[in-house]
């Protein structure tokens, strides 16, 4: 569809927030507390903050919670009986104030969830969350979406994209999908008729630092290379980078069980994590952290893109932010362009 672009004030956004509460929305937006930024739940527009690079944690758990019953069962004289979750339950959710690398990442995460199983729960979520992007008027060092076909005004991913036009200023929406025009229906006084506005020269500048096709043909003949074990020293295996990142899908399914009754939980899991690959044999095919640090970088910059047509990064910057001894994804793709081969 041709992309609508609308001015909404800067004082209208609380309008807005209440226009989407009066019709029965879940809205998810990004809240400051102790000097990190998270997506919550919001009551009300109060406290909602702009004034961030990236959130700590990813949107992603709004279409996969870090834990999720998948179904209960129980055992009785009949026999046993199973009961699947009631996708109807699943609420209509605003994503509000996702910034563009993430957006980027629903498409990632969604063609891992629909690759050769179709994950109904995960669909069904999606379905009803409707994406309002904001775009990136700062970056830092941890930031490479230039790198990985990102940019900080992509509209990829959004429903409605909001651009704020300079510091304190109002915005530009973009109106991307059916899902964005039916939020400007239901608020359309909101959303002004504009004549051109050019946004490129609001958005953050982020230089590109590498060639992610090069990165690509390097991985196909770099397995054995002495530079994983290298790179992954420092490497504590606490699977912090895979929490926080938009594209990471891994997970576990544990039973919970209470005497005849129970519930089956899909829980993140990472590959980072010692025993990730662990069989119950004893045997472990990845038994050190640097074939579990090269999974990591192989599966997002080589198997997925093989598989999936995508690469399994945005350039967040995120993972790097949160290791816990600096490991820091960005410096160790450059050096591994770097290497001649
Ligand atoms: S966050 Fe850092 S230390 Fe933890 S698993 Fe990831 S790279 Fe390793
Ligand atoms: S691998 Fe790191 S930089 Fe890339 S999308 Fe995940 S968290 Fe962001």
């Amino acid at each position: 569809m041709n992309i609508d672009k609308r001015l909404v004030r800067k004082d209208s956004l609380e309008k807005l927030f209440d226009i989407l509460k009066q019709n029965s929305k879940t809205i998810y937006a990004p809240f400051s507390k102790n000097s990190k930024v998270s997506f919550r739940e919001a009551d009300s527009f109060s406290g909602i903050t702009t004034d961030y690079i990236q959130t700590t944690q990813s949107s992603k758990e709004v279409a996969f919670p870090r834990n999720e019953k998948i179904l209960n069962y129980s055992k009785d004289k009949e026999g046993m009986k199973v009961k699947g979750i009631d996708l109807n339950d699943i609420p209509e959710v605003v994503l509000w104030g996702v910034r563009p690398c993430d957006t980027m990442g629903i498409g990632e995460l969604s063609a891992i969830f629909n690759w050769d199983y179709k994950d109904e729960i995960y669909n069904n979520r999606l379905s009803r969350v409707t994406v309002f992007g904001f775009s990136c008027s700062k970056s830092d060092d941890y930031c490479f979406c230039t790198s990985v076909g990102g940019n900080p005004g992509n509209t990829q991913g959004s429903d409605i994209l909001f651009t704020q036009l300079g510091e304190n200023g109002d915005y530009l929406a973009e109106i991307l999908t059916d899902k964005g025009s039916s939020i400007v229906s239901i608020s359309s006084a909101l959303f002004e008729k504009t004549e051109n506005i050019e946004k490129e020269k609001f958005l953050a500048e982020v230089p590109a630092r590498f060639e992610r096709e090069e990165i690509r043909g390097k991985l196909e003949k770099f397995f054995d290379s002495q530079l994983w074990v290298e790179q992954s020293l420092k490497c504590i295996g606490c699977g912090a980078c895979a929490y926080v990142c938009p594209t990471c899908a891994c997970f576990d399914i544990q039973d919970e069980a209470h005497g005849k009754s129970g519930s089956r939980v899909r829980c993140w899991d990472s590959c980072g994590f010692s025993t990730f690959t662990l069989h119950t044999s004893g045997h472990n095919p990845r038994e050190v952290q640097s074939q579990r640090w090269r999974q990591r970088i192989m599966h997002k910059f080589l198997i997925m893109p093989d598989r999936l047509s995508v690469y399994g990064c945005t350039g967040c910057g995120r993972c790097s932010r949160a290791c816990p001894v600096d490991m820091n994804i960005l410096e160790h793709l450059i050096s591994i362009q770097e290497v001649s081969l």
